[in-house]
């Protein structure tokens, strides 16, 4: 399966917060053997949020959008996502008579709170009010960091894949030393290979067959030099 992730909110495009949101659905999903291909940061601006999951959507299975959702006149992912998909927006009965249940009352929500793009499925939002939205392959998460990992993990069941079985070997050389092996090793295995300088470089090895990646990982540490591997 293959997913987009797109971060909405003018304060990610500032620098003023950094977008781990996006790097833990990107961690969560991988780890479920989904392939991420993008993440996008927009601001919070309709036209902006409905061209990219227009785009995506038609692209990948599934888009995940977060950030910019609740009463705030910035809040506008809802619209873009609606937009999007050319819905209105209404008001979600199910979303209304969840929050009821826990003990909100409809005079103690904002105006909007519950307006969702019409034929939306409603995301409960655990840990705090604002609801999400999920359709056709479009799911729209809240922004704060807690909230946006409750309410995936509502949802993750719905993305599937096969995990990649990962090795990781460390050299202590400089990257451009070890091209020759690099490529060797790609001649030897079907693997991909990702290299990853830092203070020592980090190869990471991936295979669909764990044998496969464990025995190239074996070939490569037998040949760098590096702390004792792993
Ligand atoms: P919003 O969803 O725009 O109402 O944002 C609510 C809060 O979540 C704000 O403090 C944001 O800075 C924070 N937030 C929004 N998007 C992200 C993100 N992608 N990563 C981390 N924090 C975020
Ligand atoms: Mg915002």
């Amino acid at each position: 399966m293959k997913v987009a992730v797109v971060t909405v909110g003018d304060e990610l495009l500032a620098g003023r917060t950094t977008d781990t949101n996006a790097t833990w659905l990107c961690e969560r999903l991988t780890e479920r053997g989904v392939d991420v291909e993008r993440i996008t940061t927009v601001p919070d601006r309709i036209g902006d949020i409905a061209r990219v999951v227009n785009e995506y959507r038609a692209e990948y299975d599934a888009v995940i959008v977060t950030g910019g959702l609740g009463p705030t006149h910035d809040d506008v992912t809802m619209e873009g996502v609606a937009a999007a998909l050319g819905r209105s927006m209404v008001e979600h009965e199910d979303a209304l008579a969840w929050l009821e249940e826990q003990g909100y009352s409809r005079q103690d929500l904002t105006e909007g709170t519950t307006e969702l793009p019409a034929g939306a499925e409603a995301l409960h939002n655990d840990v705090g009010v604002a609801p999400g939205a999920a359709l056709e392959g479009v799911y729209v998460l809240p922004g704060v960091p807690a909230e946006m990992r409750a309410m995936f993990e509502r949802i993750e069941e719905e993305f599937t894949g096969t995990p990649a079985a990962r090795e990781v070997v460390v050299a202590d050389e400089p990257e451009s030393a070890l091209l020759e092996r690099i490529a060797d090793l790609r001649e030897r295995f079907d693997v991909s290979i990702g290299s990853y300088p830092g203070e020592a470089v980090r190869i990471e090895i991936q295979s669909d067959d764990e044998e496969t990646a464990a025995a190239a990982a074996a070939w490569l540490r037998e040949r760098v030099d590096g702390p004792d591997q792993r």
